[in-house]
């Protein structure tokens, strides 16, 4: 079993305990011991690592994207090369089989190389004036300092999400992972400085939410916040960001709709449906929570997603406090009617384990199925017919992903025209993304923002328009 030692703060370039003295116990969700500690930060920091990267950026700055770019492409490079070592540490921090971990590990280092290739674009536009002999254009600066915080689910992509925009478009960052995955955002941010990151360009602070995060949220010298957590902590930090007027991204929670036609293929759509609802133990932002049947499919359908979801080895949920909260969620579903088809009790064993559960019976707008619940729990319903399929899919105050099985290309298209979603995907699972293809939601899922894909650069750079005049004689 892998072991970790303590995890410090890196802020300058320096490993250091939190000022304040104290630690805090990371727990492995497989067994629910100790795997190491965690500097429990506060605001004194926060402050120091927001200096370190003030005095760190303008020089920074100053390199082309070019020079950004290949800096990049090291990390990558370097993360490649330890692939193995950082999906052991992921896994042991989560719990997650390693192969997952493996491909979460492939995928920064993909998001790695897409950026690093924006170097040689970062491509701006120019456009006429109304004014004779003028030209305009566009280039990209950086915001100045990102506080980035970050969700435990994918601890390597969500970080890699935004620490290589963020340091690629010129700023400087100080990354507040979440206190479920300090070890491997810890090795992620040696690697950075060891693949030629100067010090101070990514600093790391370890600790909790409301002592931590919060005081990067708040820190007057943070020009611009991603946040990637739930709703309701997403809400605060969108208040107290916007006081002081400070650019905030939110990439947020979903309660996503997979909808399965009486025309689909059942093969697939039960295999989408498994893998959507519940690998990574259902912590996806992007996870099927809302199956919606057609009518005429819905027995055939449900029994045999009922026959996957008990073929599945059951995988931990990441904390002892997150399996009483999807307890205490199952049993609110039963008390309000709710059938639980399978899973909905905690295995017998150490660790954190409630497996595949499903759940039928329930409104469509019964409180379980418009909450969050990021555990492995999905709700069936049952629709008359295709409209009634996409109102429940749209019945949701999220809007991140949603999923259509049919063999028409006719309800494929009304269904993209219609699913309220930030991704709509035609015979396949919810989750799933890449690089270059923007990433966010409507509605309670997000503030528009879209991570990955070139939309990235528009969170972690502004564009300033630039007036040329040709000859100030004839202007
Ligand atoms: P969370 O909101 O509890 O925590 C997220 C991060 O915020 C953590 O680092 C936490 O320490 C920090 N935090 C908590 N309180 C804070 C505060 N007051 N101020 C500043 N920071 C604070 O969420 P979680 O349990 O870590 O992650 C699960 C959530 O993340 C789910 O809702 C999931 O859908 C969402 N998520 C969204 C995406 C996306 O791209 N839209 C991706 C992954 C996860």
């Amino acid at each position: 079993m892998v072991s970790v030692e303590d995890v410090p703060n890196l802020i300058g370039g320096e490993e250091r305990p939190a000022r304040g003295g104290a630690w805090l116990d990371k727990l492995r969700p497989v067994d629910g011991e100790r795997l190491c500690r965690l500097a429990r930060s506060g605001a004194a920091d926060v402050d120091d690592a927001v200096e370190a990267a003030r005095a760190a950026q303008p020089a920074w700055a100053e390199r082309t994207p070019v020079q950004r770019g290949d800096v990049v492409r090291e990390i990558a490079l370097a993360l490649r090369a330890r692939r193995e070592q950082l999906a052991e540490l992921v896994a042991a921090e989560t719990g997650k089989p390693e192969q997952l971990a493996l491909g979460e590990v492939d995928a920064a280092v993909e998001m790695g190389f897409f950026v690093a290739g924006e170097g040689r674009r970062s491509y701006g536009r120019t456009m006429p004036a109304s004014m004779p002999h003028r030209a305009v254009l566009t280039v990209r600066r950086p915001v100045g300092v990102a506080g980035l915080i970050a969700s435990f689910n994918t601890p390597l992509p969500n970080a890699a999400w935004k620490a290589f925009p963020a340091v690629f478009c010129g700023n400087a960052a100080v990354l507040k992972p979440s206190e479920h995955v300090p070890a491997s955002a810890h090795a992620l941010a040696r690697l950075c400085a060891e693949a030629g990151l100067p010090a101070g360009v990514l600093n790391l602070v370890q600790g909790l939410g409301p002592e931590a995060g919060a005081a990067l949220v708040e820190h007057s010298h943070v020009d611009l916040v991603s946040f990637t957590g739930s709703a309701a902590t997403g809400r605060w930090v969108n208040e107290r960001a916007g006081r002081r007027l400070a650019k905030v991204c939110l990439e947020l929670g979903g309660k996503n709709a997979l909808v399965v036609c009486d025309d689909a293929d059942l093969d697939a759509a039960v295999r989408w449906a498994t893998a959507s609802a519940f690998s990574n133990a259902g912590q996806r932002c992007a996870a099927a929570s809302r199956i919606v049947v057609l009518d005429g499919v819905y027995e055939t359908f449900v029994q045999r997603l009922v026959e996957a979801a008990r073929s599945l080895a059951p995988e931990p949920v990441i904390s002892a406090e997150a399996l009483e909260r999807l307890l205490a969620a199952v049993a609110e579903a039963r008390a309000a009617g709710a059938t639980v088809l399978c899973g909905g009790d905690r295995l017998d064993r150490p660790g954190w384990y409630l497996p595949p559960t499903l759940l039928e019976g329930l409104a469509a707008d019964a409180p379980i199925a418009c909450t969050e619940l990021f555990g492995p729990v999905a709700l069936v319903f049952r629709a008359r017919d295709f409209e009634e399929a996409v109102a429940i899919a749209n019945e949701s105050p999220y809007g991140l992903t949603a999923a259509v099985h049919t063999a028409s290309v006719h309800r494929a298209m009304r269904f993209a025209e219609l699913a309220r979603a930030g991704v709509v995907v035609v015979n396949g699972g919810t989750h799933g993304s890449e690089p270059h293809m923007g990433f966010g939601g409507v509605k309670q899922s997000g503030t528009g923002w879209k991570e990955a894909g070139v939309e990235a650069l528009d969170v972690y750079s502004d564009v300033v328009y630039v007036n040329l005049v040709s000859d100030p004689a004839l202007a």
